[in-house]
């Protein structure tokens, strides 16, 4: 029925490999461009990406992977799964970005962590009234695209089953995915729409099935795919997971009649296949979303394992590679031995075609390439940066010292003996508004237009600005602001050794967002005090205490592209051996309260329960090596900010910091609960102000919820914050914030 291929990829990334898509988007946003001059330059786009596909040697290349916004939102307008309050905007393509990012009327739908990656998709709503029907335009139109080009594509879509799961349900409707038996009939629909268009084979994903958020994903999996497989008129199925190990839903798979089963042998590691013996398996080979170089001598061995467990073997990457930057091309700085480790996107495709041409052809058809990546990975594993004794022994010297601090309560007076501050002390989170002259100045300095000194001045002023401004406000303790950081963890990744920054390594985080993760590679050292000038000054300023601000060491790894040499949680230990060193200078500097942020604490959870508990063990001890090389006197802050902590709650307890702040202005406290429920001591700010809305709380409503705190905290415990650092926002609107905030906890105080 269907002709096998034999290389491809799951997926590419669309952001342009200069970002044109961001800035196009970003342009209708701003009405300076209309839909026209959009619409062409993301057809270009497309074209470019096809056209470098099919060149680079795949004889199946994906398309519908491009998107405006995110592949989830794509999919809940091809299956009419839009809310209500959207349907007013008369624009198709306004509707969508209404969808994604609100009007000043409609509020957007949620936007949530695509599993354990850093891209976050759009949360689709499932109501009693969302009437499912099929949109298959823009499908059929990529589809179409690529034909025009020569090209026979193969459309992806998001499955059924990851759709429902990943949707929330909303007005008072059941999960989600008991509405699978409605959606099928679509799907069967729209296998036919793309068999009368052409379509060879279609990838439906269902990352999903490598998760245990479902709990029969398994059966599903085979219920779901027995029926698209009997569908009178269909292409060629290829169900694609990635991200893990299957387990019991491979067999499942391998029971219905769908065609291919891609496999993720990266995430999921060296996972047992079988029963394809009619079927094509799409061999995950090639890391999809880290940017290490491919050893291709393993790969070739791996998948010559591979074969004869199914009917034919394909290479491909492990997922998507949307989750890495486009090219190495760009990257001029790199020394040549740091540049031959990796492979970005455009690398890792040549990496699969000549995987499959080896696989075909032998070895030696491709010899010169297979050569290049041995000498890489030689060159890798001799270089002395990978390997610095000195860490690693100082390292086992600290942990065997312990990293428990004294007793809280302990702790708890010494500090309050030493900072003497009035019940429910008012503080930030770090950053103050970035402000044009900010990114005005970073920019001069990058273009060589004002030298270093000049900067430092700048943002000196900036710190004695903001200073100044709390003291007005009455807040009682202060911030130096975080303007000289670009980014909470770029700014450590470039002090420390064993990381680089790289110059164009763009990768989308959200809609028109991009990111550019620093990279990983070596044994980290930290050269000299990163942060301490900044605080020093800071405290030169003012009589009120100053906070010390350091990213944590979980973060710092979840927001960059880590090695893959060793465990994550011994790189996580040599970042926290930084940051500790950095929290005990600042502590010789003068400074009695650091602040340690934890905002991504739950995003490295790992996708398996079974897998849970080991991460948080080694996630919090990270945490604790960094913030237990001070004296009990020294005030440990810690801040995290993800709504649904539910999974981490005990560990946000096990942190041990003296002070967490956390955010809550949007899940009304509930947290506090939580933590209460698990035994909670420490001292927690549970932010009061939403920062992620423009809006400026009033101090009725502030006051409301901290009166709503104190049923859950006593007085002692509770700190007035807001929800996340102000970086995002405008001064003005800062400034009144704050007032009302330290007008609400002074009404609260009084009682
Ligand atoms: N200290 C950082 C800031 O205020 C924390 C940011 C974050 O939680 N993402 O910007
Ligand atoms: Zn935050």
């Amino acid at each position: 029925m269907s002709t096998p291929f034999t290389a491809t990829i799951l997926g590419a990334p669309r952001i342009g490999p200069n970002r044109e898509l961001k800035r196009a988007v970003e342009r209708y946003w701003a009405g300076r461009i209309d839909r026209a001059a959009l619409e062409e330059i993301a057809a270009g786009l497309r074209r470019d990406t096809l056209a470098e596909l099919s060149r680079a040697g795949l004889d199946s290349v994906p398309v519908n992977t491009f998107s405006y916004y995110d592949q989830v939102l794509d999919t809940a307008v091809l299956l009419g799964a839009l809310p209500a309050r959207v349907s007013g905007v008369a624009d198709d393509l306004d509707r969508y970005f209404a969808a994604a990012r609100g009007t000043a009327d409609i509020p957007p739908l949620e936007m949530t962590k695509w599993f354990d990656t850093n891209y976050h998709y759009i949360v689709p709503e499932i109501g009693p009234d969302t009437a499912f029907t099929l949109n298959p335009a823009k499908v059929l139109n990529e589809l179409k695209e690529a034909q025009t080009q020569g090209i026979s594509g193969r459309p992806v879509i998001v499955g059924p089953i990851t759709f429902l799961a990943l949707s929330k349900a909303v007005d008072g409707a059941a999960a989600p995915i008991e509405r699978l038996g409605e959606l099928l009939p679509l799907y069967v629909e729209l296998l036919g729409r793309l068999a009368d268009a052409g379509a060879q084979w279609v990838q439906i994903d269902e990352p999903v099935l490598v998760t245990d958020i479902l709990d029969s994903g398994a059966e599903l999996a085979e219920q779901v795919y027995t029926t698209l497989a009997g569908a009178a008129k269909r292409p060629a199925i290829l169900v694609a997971t990635y991200f893990g190990e299957l387990g019991a839903a491979l067999p499942a798979l391998a029971r219905t009649q769908i065609e291919g089963i891609a496999v993720d042998f990266v995430a999921g590691g060296d996972q047992p296949v079988s029963g394809l013996a009619d079927k094509l398996l799409v061999a995950g080979i090639v890391d999809g979303r880290n940017i290490w170089r491919t050893n291709l001598e393993t790969a070739l061995a791996r998948l010559g394992a591979l074969v004869g467990s199914a009917k034919t073997v394909a290479v491909s990457t492990s997922c998507s590679t949307l989750h890495v930057p486009y090219s190495l091309e760009p990257e001029s700085d790199l020394d040549d031995a740091l540049r031959s480790w990796l492979a970005f996107g455009a690398e890792k495709v040549r990496e699969v075609a000549t995987l499959a041409t080896a696989m075909r052809d032998g070895r030696d058809a491709v010899a010169a390439a297979f050569e290049a990546s041995s000498a890489a990975v030689a060159s890798r594993a001799q270089d002395p940066r990978l390997h610095n004794d000195s860490v690693r022994a100082r390292l086992k010297e600290v942990l065997t010292g312990g990293i428990s601090r004294g007793p809280a309560a302990e702790r708890r007076k010494a500090q309050d003996a030493r900072l003497s501050l009035p019940s429910l002390p008012t503080t930030t989170i770090g950053s103050f508004p970035q402000t044009v002259e900010i990114r005005k100045a970073r920019a001069a300095l990058v273009a060589g237009e004002i030298d270093e000194a000049q900067y430092t001045d700048q943002m000196k002023a900036e710190v004695e600005t903001v200073i100044r401004l709390q003291e007005d406000l009455g807040l009682d303790v202060l911030v130096h602001g975080e303007p000289e950081r670009n980014d909470m963890v770029q700014y450590f990744a470039e002090q420390l050794d064993g990381f680089f920054a790289t110059k164009n390594g763009w990768v989308q985080s959200y809609g028109s967002r991009c990111v550019r993760p620093p990279v990983l590679f070596g044994d980290v050292t930290r050269r000299q005090p990163m942060t301490v000038e900044w605080a020093r000054y800071a405290q030169t300023l003012t009589d009120k205490p100053v906070k010390g601000m350091l990213t944590g060491p979980v973060t710092i790894l979840a927001w960059s592209f880590v090695r893959d040499d060793q465990p994550l949680a011994d790189s996580a230990n040599q970042v926290a051996l930084a940051i500790r060193d950095e929290t005990v200078d600042l502590q010789d500097a003068g400074i009695v309260i650091v602040q340690v942020d934890e905002p991504a604490l739950r995003e490295l959870l790992p996708l398996r329960n079974a897998d849970k508990a080991a991460y948080l063990q080694w996630a919090v001890d990270a945490f604790r090596l960094s913030t237990s090389g001070v004296s009990d006197e020294t005030q440990i802050h810690t801040h995290l900010c993800y709504s649904e902590f539910g999974e981490v709650i005990g560990a946000i307890a096990d942190l041990d910091a003296d002070v967490t702040s956390i955010e809550a202005a949007r899940s009304h406290m509930e947290v506090l609960d939580d933590l209460n429920e698990i035994g909670f001591a420490g001292s927690v700010g549970p932010g009061v102000y939403d920062i992620h809305s423009p809006r400026v709380p009033s101090v009725e409503e502030m006051a409301t919820s901290l009166r709503h705190a104190l049923d859950a905290v006593p007085a002692e415990r509770l700190w007035v914050n807001p929800d996340c650092g102000l970086k995002t926002r405008k001064t003005d609107e800062v400034t009144e914030s704050l007032r009302n905030l330290v007008r609400a906890a002074r009404l609260v105080r009084a009682g």
